[in-house]
Order: structure tokens, then C-alpha cells, then sequence
């Protein structure tokens, strides 16, 4: 079957994106890969999108956002997409990991990013055994422990929160003395009595043994000085990497292979319109990921009126 759409990921953008088609009345394939929701699933807590002035968990609005969906006729496909090829008449085919796969006249990508890798020794050795990049799926392994977070973003501020609450001690480790996540998260992680600032610092090491690992070496840029924090855990939050490597080289990218797009989500090749985080952007949040939603299927909409005038 050829559908009108085919919608990449279905986290906040992919599921607005698959909303708006659905009702502008065209035929529509949600492809994702894992459950719905995206990143939210990851995240414990959401403070700032808006109606939720007391905040809702992380799997909370992911549950709300797919309900919304699942009235409307929008085609779910599970599966992993490993390519997308232009193909006759314009359309597009998207090859899929299982060997299947699916024909639509336009695309939206929505596909999000992943937690980037440190690249320290240890952490590929003890991945799974203390080390994590996802402190809602791991931290109550470690309750009454003491774990190290790395990063200076909204994420570690905000994971480092969120297990100090679970954990006995939280170091938190960032290479500069300034920290890049919201002033409100900052004043809160300053105000908690179980997290240590390790600031001006980065990991040079993660240790352990067979049961797992027992430490993480820490130094000080400035001075030196090497400093071994003994901790069981280790979450790491030093950015994202754009889940955009199966699409055509034709899609122009940033040096970070994020996707370029004009502002109404268009990418470099037309019928491609790309949402959310695997967005060349400043802001990554569950609302712009929405917005962004909502305008690249207003734009795939006005595409298909012309396809099929
Ligand atoms: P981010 O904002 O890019 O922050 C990454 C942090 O990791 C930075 O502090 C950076 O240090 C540090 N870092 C990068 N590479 C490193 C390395 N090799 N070694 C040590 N430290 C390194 O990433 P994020 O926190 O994952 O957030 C991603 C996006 O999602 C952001 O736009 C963020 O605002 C958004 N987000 C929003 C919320 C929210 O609003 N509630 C929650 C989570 C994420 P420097 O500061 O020195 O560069």
C-alpha cells in the first residue's frame, strides 16, 4: 500500500505530526521502534510543559499523548527504519531492519536523538554494570548507594535531582565551573544536601572488578589533581547524537548530522520534512518537539495537495 505519510518516531513530535495528518485526511504509517513516548520515557519528571502545573511523569504524558492518537485510523508499524529511498513517481520506500517494508508519498522524519558516550575507558566494559544513561530505568538499582553523574546540561541537572532522591550520594561531575542547564534546575541541585560539585573536572577512568564497577577517577583540569570517587553507578548526560544516519545523503545535516530545515520543516529534499530533536535547533524540549509536530505535518499536508492536484 502506498500511504499519503509515513512518520518516523513516535515521540512527542512524531505523534503530533501523526495527529494533524491523520486529521487533515490523509492515509497515514507511524513507524516506531520501540514504545511510544521517545525521551519522555527516560525522563522522570516534566515541569515545563504546559497544564501540568504540578508536573507529570515522564511515562505519564507518553501514555497521554498515544490515547490521544489511538481514535484515529493512523497505521502503526513496528520496526526499526534502516533506509529511505526516492523511488518511482516520486514516492518514497522505507526499508525497515526486519526485511519488510513500507512505500509513501512523503516523509516525516521524527526519529529524535540518543544520550551521547563519554568515551572514557571503562565505560563500554561496565556498560550495564553501573554504567547508564538513564537514571528513570536504573537509579533504584542503586538505592541507599552513591553514584556519579556526568554533565552540566538540563539532562545531568535534572537526573542528578531525581536520584538524590533514591541514592545515599550523588557526585555531580562537569567539566566547567558554569553549568548549562536551566537556573532553576541549578538552584535546586545546589539546595540538595546529598549532591557533591565536582566541578572544573572530567572522568578519566571508570573501575571495578567482575561484580561490576566500584569507582570513578576524577580530574581536576585546572590543577591536576587526580581524585578517586568511590560509586557503584555512573550516569552519564553529556549531550545527544541525531538518529539520522539511515536517511539519503541528499538530507542536508549540520556537523553534527543533525537535520537541516527551513522554518516550515522542510529538509534539502522535497516530500522530507523533519520534526523534533533530530532537528538542527537550539531549543529541545516536549513542547518545540510538538510545535515542530504540528508545522512539519501543516507543510507534508500542503505537499500532498500538490502531489495529487
Ligand atoms: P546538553 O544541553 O548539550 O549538555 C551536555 C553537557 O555535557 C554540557 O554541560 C557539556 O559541557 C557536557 N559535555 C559534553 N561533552 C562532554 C564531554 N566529552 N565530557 C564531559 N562533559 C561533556 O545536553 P542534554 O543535557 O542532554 O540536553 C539535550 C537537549 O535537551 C538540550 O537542548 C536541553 O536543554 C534539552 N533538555 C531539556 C530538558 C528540560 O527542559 N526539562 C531536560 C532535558 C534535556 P559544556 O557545558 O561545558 O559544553
Amino acid at each position: 500500500m502506498l500511504y499519503d505519510a509515513a512518520v518516523i518516531g513516535a515521540g512527542p513530535a512524531g505523534i503530533t505530526a501523526a495527529l494533524y495528518l491523520v486529521r487533515s485526511g490523509v492515509s497515514v504509517a507511524l513507524v516506531e521502534n520501540g514504545a511510544p513516548g521517545g525521551q519522555i520515557l527516560s525522563t522522570a519528571e516534566i515541569e515545563n510543559y504546559p497544564g501540568f502545573p504540578k508536573s507529570i511523569k515522564g511515562w505519564e504524558l507518553a501514555d497521554l499523548f498515544d490515547a490521544h492518537l489511538a481514535g484515529y485510523p493512523v497505521a502503526r508499524v513496528r520496526g526499526q527504519v534502516t533506509a529511505v529511498r526516492r523511488t518511482e513517481g516520486h514516492a518514497f520506500t522505507l526499508e525497515l531492519a526486519e526485511g519488510e517494508a513500507l512505500e509513501a508519498k512523503c516523509v516525516v522524519v521524527c526519529s529524535g536523538a540518543h544520550h551521547r558516550r563519554l568515551g572514557a575507558p571503562g565505560e563500554n566494559d561496565f556498560s550495564g554494570r553501573g554504567v547508564s544513561y538513564c537514571a528513570v530505568c536504573d537509579g533504584n538499582f542503586y538505592r541507599g548507594r552513591d553514584v556519579v553523574v556526568v554533565g552540566g546540561g538540563n539532562s545531568a541537572l535534572e537526573e542528578a535531582l531525581y536520584l538524590s532522591r533514591i541514592v545515599n550520594k550523588v557526585y555531580l561531575v562537569h567539566r566547567r565551573d558554569a553549568f548549562r542547564g536551566a537556573m532553576v534546575y541549578q538552584n535546586k541541585v545546589r539546595q540538595a544536601e546529598n549532591i557533591e560539585l565536582v566541578t572544573g573536572s572530567v572522568v578519566d577512568e571508570i573501575r571495578g572488578g567482575s561484580a561490576g564497577m566500584d569507582s570513578v577517577i576524577v580530574r581536576h583540569l585546572e590543577s591536576g589533581n587526580v581524585r578517586t570517587i568511590a560509586a557503584e553507578g555512573i550516569f552519564i548526560y553529556v549531550g545527544m547524537e541525531p538518529l539520522s544516519g539511515y536517511l539519503p545523503e541528499q538530507v542536508n545535516r549540520d556537523a553534527a548530522g543533525f537535520v537541516m530545515t527551513d522554518a516550515e520543516m522542510s529538509t534539502s529534499v522535497p516530500g522530507i520534512f523533519a520534526a523534533g530533536d533530530v532537528r538542527s535547533k537550539r531549543c529541545r524540549q516536549v513542547s518545540s518537539a510538538v510545535g515542530d509536530g504540528a508545522t512539519a505535518a501543516t507543510a507534508a499536508s500542503s505537499y500532498l495537495e500538490q502531489w495529487n492536484a
